[in-house]
């Protein structure tokens, strides 16, 4: 998970602000329930957007695959990617609340932009109705005046429930970078013990053995080709100057792995962090310098590339 903050949460898509999304609301907030508002979210004037900002654009670039908000996983890869209510819109379960007491869901944030992910199926599925905070709960809304929607105390930056101080980490205002990192084979792990860091990844699931393996297998690629390559220079097939041109082919490829666009970014990003523990200190002491040379040329190119 990584900081994603493209969405503009005062100017929601149209058919989230429109009069069915606006009767919608009020129904839910007669009946309490938030299924009623089943459907508009899923607009793909609502998806769209969601999409694209999953992958750092403003726009969606249909030659990019969207991303998980949470685990990052592109495309299908772990499942559909689904509309999902950072409050849930139904029901909540957690533990400050009284077994005998009941929350009826964030109903009426049920067609609130700011309340809006896009989740794969498998964090969709884990996250469910579970929402844990650490102050004080908001139950219920009042909307003000009929065909009006306030949603001034709805946005999801809005004192009321930022006092509620969440714990699962919400990618568009927290900044899960503080708070989640990993083992250098690709566990997941809270970054200084953070609370909401170890939470998110156990109500998400974050360490769940298909992602784990996803992350697992781009280490493990590019850990091969490189070994591919000592083996050869050590069989005296290449040379020095031609395994720096293929080190710098091969890091390219891992510096490439920092970008938003890029499945697991937040892993992506880890693996340059550490690059010489995971990457440099294994090899023969003749290899380093040359393999720690073409990952710097590497960082360059891509600094070039991002000025262009
Ligand atoms: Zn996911």
């Amino acid at each position: 998970m990584i900081s994603i903050r493209l969405k503009n949460f005062q100017n929601s898509p149209a058919r989230l602000v429109d009069v069915t999304s606006i009767d919608q609301i009020y129904r839910a907030c007669r009946e309490k329930v938030g299924s009623v508002c089943n459907g508009l979210y899923r607009d793909e004037t609502v998806r769209e957007p969601l999409k694209a900002y999953s992958v750092g654009r403003s726009v969606f670039d249909n030659s990019l695959e969207p991303k998980c908000y949470f685990c990052e996983s592109a495309g299908e890869a772990m499942g559909k990617l689904e509309v999902e209510h950072f409050r849930p819109k139904d029901e909540v379960h957690a533990d400050d609340l009284d077994p005998n007491e009941e929350h009826s869901g964030y109903y009426w944030l049920a067609n609130e932009w700011s309340n809006l992910l896009l989740a794969c199926r498998g964090c969709n599925n884990h996250k469910g109705s579970r929402f844990p905070i650490e102050g004080v709960r908001v139950k219920h809304h009042q909307p003000v005046r009929y065909r009006t929607l306030n949603r001034v105390d709805s946005i999801i930056d809005c004192q009321a429930l930022l006092e509620e101080l969440h714990v699962v980490l919400n990618p568009e205002i927290d900044i899960p970078e503080n708070h989640l990192t990993f083992d250098y084979l690709g566990q997941i792990e809270p970054l200084n013990d953070s609370m909401q860091g170890e939470e998110t990844i156990e109500i998400l699931k974050l360490y769940r053995d298909p992602l784990f393996r996803a992350r697992t297998k781009i280490l493990n690629e590019f850990k091969s080709d490189l070994k591919t390559w000592v083996d050869y220079h050590a069989l005296g097939r290449t040379d020095d100057a031609n395994l720096r041109l293929v080190f710098f082919e091969i890091s390219k490829r891992i510096v490439s792995r920092k970008r938003v666009s890029m499945a697991y970014t937040l892993w992506g990003r880890f693996l340059n962090t550490n690059f010489e523990q995971i990457f440099v200190v294994d090899l023969p002491g003749n290899i380093q310098p040359i393999l720690r040379q073409a990952y710097q040329d590497a960082v360059t190119f891509e600094l070039a590339l991002n000025i262009i």
